[in-house]
């Protein structure tokens, strides 16, 4: 069993140890006699740094715990010169440890608070590299409970309150009215105790005082299968995290030359304008569109007993064709519409009115064979996308012309 100094002091960023076993397979890495690196364990992830010893700096990529107890240093590269024995020294990313504390810990006092106020019991915690989660046990959770657990945090935090180490026998431990205990594994337990608020059962790295813990700001909310899930940061996540939505919702408001508070009634209005202009915009393209077939129609000669309407546009798209073969076919029972835009997306619109001979799916296909589109309809309307302009016009008289006069 390798000896875990962090359960002692979790401020310990620098230990001397000795090499107990080295492994290649099936990734380099190291066990020593004692460690103060943290393994991913209990919803806290690892610790990174380095391991040193006279002749080589090895960087320390992931810790992991094996079922014995022993604990596992993962290696960026395989060691060069060190055999069981050597002696190491271990420094640990002080940085990442510190978030680390600050997250944990800002956890037991978050999982206390919903205790306290609502006996409401937290059933998972995952710390992640941006954010934290609590899952909680309740069928309900409410914006009200939310905001004054985070406020009971808050001021947990602020009393500075200490942080204890203790251990007790299972037995103890079960008088003692924790809020957690683990399931039956071992006959000594590691209880965290803040001072006159929460005693837990935890194998992890905290913080000495609830000050060192700095903030817990609560952010998104969601419903989980077997509960509510809270996302939460603490400490420095906190502040990064509120200097990061400060920046979003600047850069919104100046958008709209508002306040920042006034961003969502001013969103709210841009939402309402776009909606009534698009009404107005597709009355106005209705109308557009009415009055376009009419003037085609009037100005294509009769032959045959039919109306032949063939017109390639720059600047339409797909829906406004349609829209216009639509009152070009309806207008009258005689028409055939063959039309095509260049931009933005080279496409080709055919119709014809109900009751004419032809087949416009058919019609689309031959000319997509030709232009290397794609496209089909029914017999009275179909639409193709084409890559490019080029033989657009070619392939709309060759449409036309196969069309019996
Ligand atoms: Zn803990």
């Amino acid at each position: 069993m390798t000896d875990r100094l962090y359960y002692h002091d979790s401020f310990l960023y620098d230990f001397d140890a000795e090499v107990r076993e080295i492994s290649g397979t099936p990734k380099p890495a190291l066990i020593l006699d004692r460690t103060a690196f943290y393994p991913t364990s209990g919803g806290q992830i690892f610790d990174t740094g380095v391991i040193s010893s006279e002749d080589e700096n090895l960087k320390i990529t992931e810790v992991a715990d094996t079922e014995d107890g022993r604990i596992v240093h993962y290696l960026e590269t395989p060691p060069k010169s060190l055999q069981p024995g050597t002696k190491v020294r271990g420094q640990i990313d002080a940085t990442r440890r510190r978030d680390h504390m600050q997250q944990h810990t800002g956890q037991h006092v978050l999982s206390a608070a919903f205790v306290r106020l609502f006996n409401i019991l937290t059933v998972s915690f995952h710390m992640g590299d941006d954010y934290c989660s609590i899952d909680l046990d309740t069928p309900t959770l409410t914006k009200d409970q939310i905001e004054a657990a985070e406020r009971l945090a808050n001021e947990i935090i602020m009393e500075n309150r200490g942080v204890d180490i203790r251990f007790v026998t299972r037995e103890e431990a079960g008088n003692l009215g924790l809020r957690k205990l683990p399931p039956a594994e071992r006959d000594e337990l590691r209880l965290i105790h803040i001072r006159d608020f929460d005693l837990s059962a935890c194998g992890g790295t905290h913080v000495n005082q609830t000050g060192q813990i700095g903030c817990v700001l609560l952010r998104k909310t969601e419903k989980v299968r077997q509960g509510w899930r809270v996302e939460f940061v603490a400490g420095q996540r906190g502040v990064a995290s509120a200097r990061r939505d400060f920046t979003t919702l600047t850069e919104t408001a100046a958008l709209f030359s508002a306040h920042i508070y006034d961003v969502p009634q001013q969103a709210r209005k841009s939402l309402d304008e776009i909606r009534s202009l698009r009404k107005q915009y597709e009355q106005a393209e209705e109308e557009l569109a009415e009055a376009q077939a009419a003037a085609l129609l009037a100005e294509t000669p009769e032959s045959g007993g039919g109306k032949l309407v063939v017109r390639t546009f720059a600047d339409r798209d797909m829906n406004s064709m349609k829209l216009l073969a639509q009152k070009l076919t309806r207008r009258a029972s005689n028409v055939v519409a063959l039309l095509a835009t260049t931009s933005p997306q080279p496409s080709l619109v055919f119709a014809q009115s109900t009751g004419q001979p032809y087949d416009m799916g058919a019609l689309m296909k031959q000319a997509m064979s030709k232009l290397s589109g794609r496209g089909g309809g029914s017999k009275d309307m179909a639409q193709g996308g084409v890559p490019n302009a080029a033989g657009i016009e070619s392939a709309l008289k060759e449409a036309a012309a196969s069309l019996p006069a």
